[in-house]
């Protein structure tokens, strides 16, 4: 058994009752030569990721990431919610009071977590993203000061599952010639030339969204300058 996969087993065994954490530490020092010390915190953060609750002294990315992959395959995903809410208030703390980012750390918390609560798409994290927005639009000034304040400066990634739609090369080459430069909504040029081969710079926007079915054909396929695209996604029906 390897010096993590002990310190688990052992942590597990004094969150149940069954051993003082003095004691898991001596056998762990005993048998793996481990400081004390750090025996203790490897038994300590098991007990505060169980329960969901900041730890601040921290293991490695690799003994983390057995201890959540453990977690995982003998719990579930659901067994996750508590040590990934103390993985990140771990990282929050840690970041704050040492100045360092914990990119590894922040990797393993993005996994966990996206496993944790099932994977979403990057049009549903939008989706709620914007509800939050026009939520936060709505909190009283003041109050939206303090609120401001209260989050870390670097965000929370997550890794999401995507769809998407292998299209056909030849129906942008074909549509951008017929363009020949010219937006098709607006009839104006192509606001600049690309960098990497000075051709002018038009985006094909299928009329029927490949979404809802829309065929990836030259038909139902125009060249737009980027102002009319965005205003065909976001803009109100009769601009
Ligand atoms: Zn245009
Ligand atoms: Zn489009």
């Amino acid at each position: 058994m390897s010096q993590i996969e002990h310190a688990f087993a052992l942590a597990k065994k004094v969150f149940s009752g069954e051993m003082t954490q003095q004691g898991a530490a001596n056998h762990l020092h005993k048998v793996h030569k481990i400081n004390v010390n750090s025996a203790k915190i490897m038994i300590a953060v098991y007990g505060r990721m169980v329960r969901g609750l900041e730890f601040k002294r921290a293991l490695s990315a690799p003994d983390m990431n057995y201890y959540l992959a453990t977690f995982l395959a003998e719990g579930g995903p659901g067994s996750l919610k508590n040590p990934v809410k103390a993985l990140w208030e771990h990282i929050e703390y840690y970041e704050a009071k040492n100045s360092v980012n914990l990119n590894a750390l922040r990797d393993l918390y993005a996994t966990y977590s996206a496993v944790s609560e099932g994977f979403k798409s990057a049009e549903d994290i939008q989706g709620s993203f914007q509800k939050a927005v026009e939520a936060a639009a709505k909190v009283p000034i003041a109050e939206r000061q303090n609120l401001l304040k209260s989050f870390g400066k670097l965000p929370r990634t997550r890794p999401v599952v995507s769809l998407v739609y292998e299209r056909n090369p030849y129906v942008v080459v074909e549509v951008l010639n017929r363009a020949k430069g010219m937006c098709e909504r607006c009839k104006s040029q192509a606001p600049f030339k690309r960098r990497k081969d000075n051709t002018p710079y038009l985006e094909v926007h299928h009329r029927v969204r490949l979404a809802d079915g829309g065929e990836d054909t030259v038909e139902n396929a125009v060249a737009l300058c980027p102002n009319c695209h965005r205003l065909l996604h976001f803009g109100r029906a009769e601009a």
